[in-house]
């Protein structure tokens, strides 16, 4: 399968065309099309699969088809590590490239002042880690009231490194009627049953 097939919006298309990314991995393949269709998935995708384009392109892609220029965040990508945070942020990066979509990160061991302003300026997709977050939730410094996606990535990690009382308190205060993806890379983790609730009706998804 080519990446054309997808249908995806022309700007991410070129972005794809830049990179010289012309097939869409496993991961990809499977993922794209249920999340453009509006499900909340569960993938089990190890580092390395392709699983970060597989919930940004098609993010990026209903942000371009339906923009709202005057809105809070509408995506929250929740990362185990400042290290995956910016890996992310980067990816992103390349993919939004032809677009005007903004990207903000959070995370621990920053300035938090400077994060405030990073808030204040309104990005659409908001990268953090759950520590800090859940401090500038505390604070009243973010809205997630008109989110639309909510990103678990290497939610295996994230619930070894004790954040599962920080991503249940990050989801209470985010739009009930978002779309949840969850990624791990395994989905037999003991611990992952404690945040699998937040999920509606996911389609799972196995590479
Ligand atoms: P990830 O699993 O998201 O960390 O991605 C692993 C690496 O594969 C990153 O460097 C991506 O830029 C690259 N990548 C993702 N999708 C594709 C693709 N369809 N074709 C070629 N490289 C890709």
């Amino acid at each position: 399968m080519e990446f054309s097939e997808l249908g995806l919006h022309q700007s991410l298309q070129k972005a794809l065309d830049k990179l010289t990314f012309t097939k869409p991995t496993d991961v990809q393949v499977q993922t794209i099309p249920a999340v453009l269709a509006g499900k909340d998935i569960m993938v089990s995708a190890k580092t390395g699969s392709g699983k970060t384009a597989a919930f940004l392109l098609p993010m990026l892609h209903k942000f371009l088809n339906d923009p709202r220029p005057n809105t809070s965040t509408r995506a929250l990508i929740l990362l185990p590590t400042r290290e995956l945070a910016l890996q992310t942020v980067k990816a992103f990066e390349q993919f939004a490239g032809y677009t005007q979509i903004k990207v903000g990160l959070i995370m621990g061991g920053e300035a938090y002042k400077h994060q405030v302003a990073t808030v204040r300026k309104n990005p659409e997709v908001l990268v953090a880690t759950p520590g800090r977050l859940v401090e500038h939730i505390k604070n009243g410094n973010v809205d997630f009231s008109d989110l639309e996606f909510l990103v678990l990535d290497e939610s295996d990690r994230m619930l070894d490194m004790g954040f599962q009382e920080n991503m249940l308190a990050i989801a209470a205060v985010c739009n009930e009627e978002r779309q949840n993806l969850l990624f791990s890379a395994t989905l037999k983790h003991k611990g992952i049953g404690g945040i699998t609730g937040l999920l509606q009706d996911p389609v799972r998804i196995q590479v």
